[in-house]
């Protein structure tokens, strides 16, 4: 078993807050600063340029890659780091189009990240070739998928409500039809766990920000599979992802490999946090992440549910298809969150109604649990959020 209370005094958890919201943005690892410090004085600062060879600043997307591998089920050398998610999602998707280019639909879900979604529908007016995005409810997806599929492209936790895809079983789906999949992992990676070998998904994308506290602004991930990697066509065809950068060659010709799907050069500063923030998963598994997840999200639903009789639970009431989060519903959500948060209790809002929870094994545990439904209660017990300072809507909610 893991020792949480180890992997939660990893992290700088300021005093009287409790950190609901590492779903959104994981908290500072507490080596983070002095690597940071460090590859700013020791590497930028005295080895000037040499540290692309002496600091392997170059390796440094696979190597950080291969670390986050582990933990969503993929082999060494399939992972590559770079850019942010929604470039990421725009190069799987760009890739896998090509693949089945006789086939026209691609399809998502209503409740997807709408980033992804905007992505999808700029490369199909990009590409000019009479793509069409559908967007069913997730509930409808299977049923929907056909022949005519040419790209299934899902967000495997739903970042507002939780619900989680089955993705053995989709995969294998849209694979009998013929088409490809690509699975956005930025409520998976570091949440749940995930098997892309296992389900031979096509291609996966996700961030590092969230369950994996990389930082603000910490690079993406993105996976192919091993046996698709030859034949893809990396539309964002960068130097970084040649085959010989440094041969200055003026035709591009794509590495053989993962790191085709690199682009230019990396955040090396804030890839050096992240690479730190992932030393927190050595010797931690998804099993036993999983096991304290479900265990946290179902003492939060009891004691919410028991105690504050005005809010929906949003999120599936099954375990095994939620992500790490909880959600519930209140009308006035918004100004919920504002009272929470002005007691200590960080979670997040989502439009229109949903007040949101994520549950981090890492550093959060049954005291932290506990201490959040007594102010939840507290706070619509005595309706502290109805008063005009928590209505009041600020640009990040
Ligand atoms: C968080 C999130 C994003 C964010 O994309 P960025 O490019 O990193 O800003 C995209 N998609 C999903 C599904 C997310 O949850």
């Amino acid at each position: 078993m893991i020792d949480f209370a180890a992997t939660k005094s990893l992290f700088h958890l300021p005093e009287g807050i409790i950190y609901l919201d590492g779903n959104s943005l994981g908290p500072l690892p507490k080596k983070a600063a002095a690597r940071a410090a460090s590859v700013i004085s020791d590497e930028w600062g005295d080895m000037l340029i040499c540290g692309w060879n002496e600091a392997k600043w170059m390796e440094q997307p696979a190597r950080v890659g291969d670390k986050i591998a582990r933990l969503i089920g993929a082999v060494p050398g399939t992972v590559v780091m770079g850019d942010t998610l929604s470039i990421k999602v725009y190069q799987a998707l760009a890739s896998a189009l090509e693949l089945r280019p006789d086939r026209k639909v691609v399809m998502s879900d209503s409740g997807n990240f709408p980033t992804d979604l905007y992505m999808a529908d700029g490369l199909i007016k990009s590409l000019g070739r009479g793509h069409v995005l559908k967007t069913p409810s997730p509930e409808q997806v299977e049923g929907l998928i056909d022949e005519d599929l040419a790209v299934l492209m899902l967000t495997h936790v739903d970042y507002r409500t939780g619900r989680m895809h089955d993705m053995q079983r989709i995969t294998q789906k849209a694979h009998d039809a013929g088409a490809l999949v690509i699975w956005d992992l930025a409520h998976s990676a570091g949440a749940v766990p995930v098997d892309l070998s296992g389900c031979k998904a096509d291609f996966a994308v996700g961030c590092t920000y969230k369950y994996l506290n990389g930082g603000p602004g910490s690079p993406a991930f993105i996976y192919v599979r091993p046996d698709h990697v030859q034949h893809v066509r990396p539309a964002l065809s960068g130097w970084l992802g040649h085959a010989a950068p440094f041969a200055f060659d003026p035709d591009y010709v794509p590495a053989p490999d993962i790191s085709r799907m690199r682009v230019g050069t990396p955040p090396v500063i804030q890839m050096s946090v992240l690479e730190t923030a992932l030393e927190a998963w050595d010797g931690v598994t998804m099993t036993d992440i999983r096991a304290r997840s479900v265990d946290l999200c179902e003492q939060f639903i009891a004691g919410v549910e028991a105690r504050c009789p005005m809010l929906t639970l949003a999120s599936p009431r099954d375990a095994a298809q939620r992500g790490s989060q909880v959600s519930f519903r209140f009308d006035q959500g918004y100004a919920v969150m504002q009272a929470l948060i002005d007691r200590g209790l960080i979670g997040d809002f989502r439009a229109p109604d949903i007040i949101r929870f994520g549950f981090t094994p890492l550093y959060i545990d049954q005291d932290d649990v506990t201490a959040a439904i007594g102010i939840l209660a507290d706070v619509m017990a005595q309706r502290t959020w109805d008063c005009a300072r928590f209505q009041k809507r600020q640009a990040v909610t």
